[in-house]
């Protein structure tokens, strides 16, 4: 797993800003804002600036290290390492708190294989997400 972010960084200058984003996107159970990131970096590097953790998160997209997660709120961008090309999680996400909880199982894989296999498209990537309330919120709402 490390090393596959090594491969992918082979030839780029070392970089202890880039070392500290991936850092934190690896101990991260779930996606998490480039604001997100750069409160956590700067506990510990003081000389890193917001749009350096911008500048970093892009470049990491770029090397397929780190992948967008969409949610509904468009205006705040998640980010998550790819883990494996072959495993990957979908999010359920709750409208009222935005806590996002991973689903272990890809519901669409099945899905998808039948609908290559009927129209002949090369599916290369799916997205997919829940949207509801949390356990948490859905009790709240009933009191
Ligand atoms: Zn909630
Ligand atoms: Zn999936």
């Amino acid at each position: 797993m490390k090393d596959k972010i090594a491969e992918k960084l082979k030839g780029l200058r070392a970089s202890k800003n880039r070392d500290d984003v991936i850092c934190i996107l690896q101990n991260s159970s779930t996606p998490v804002s480039v604001e997100d990131i750069y409160e956590k970096i700067k506990k510990t590097n003081n000389k890193i600036s917001l749009s350096t953790v911008y500048r970093i998160i892009e470049k990491l997209v770029n090397l397929g290290i780190v992948h967008k997660v969409t949610t509904l709120d468009d205006n705040k961008a998640l980010y998550e390492i790819i883990k494996d090309s072959h495993t990957h999680h979908h999010y359920m996400i709750c409208v009222k708190c935005k806590k996002m909880i991973p689903i272990d199982d890809c519901p669409v894989k099945e899905l998808e294989k039948i609908i290559a296999d009927k129209t002949g498209f090369n599916i290369t990537g799916h997205k997919f997400e829940l949207y509801g309330e949390c356990e948490n919120c859905a009790r709240k709402d009933k009191k």
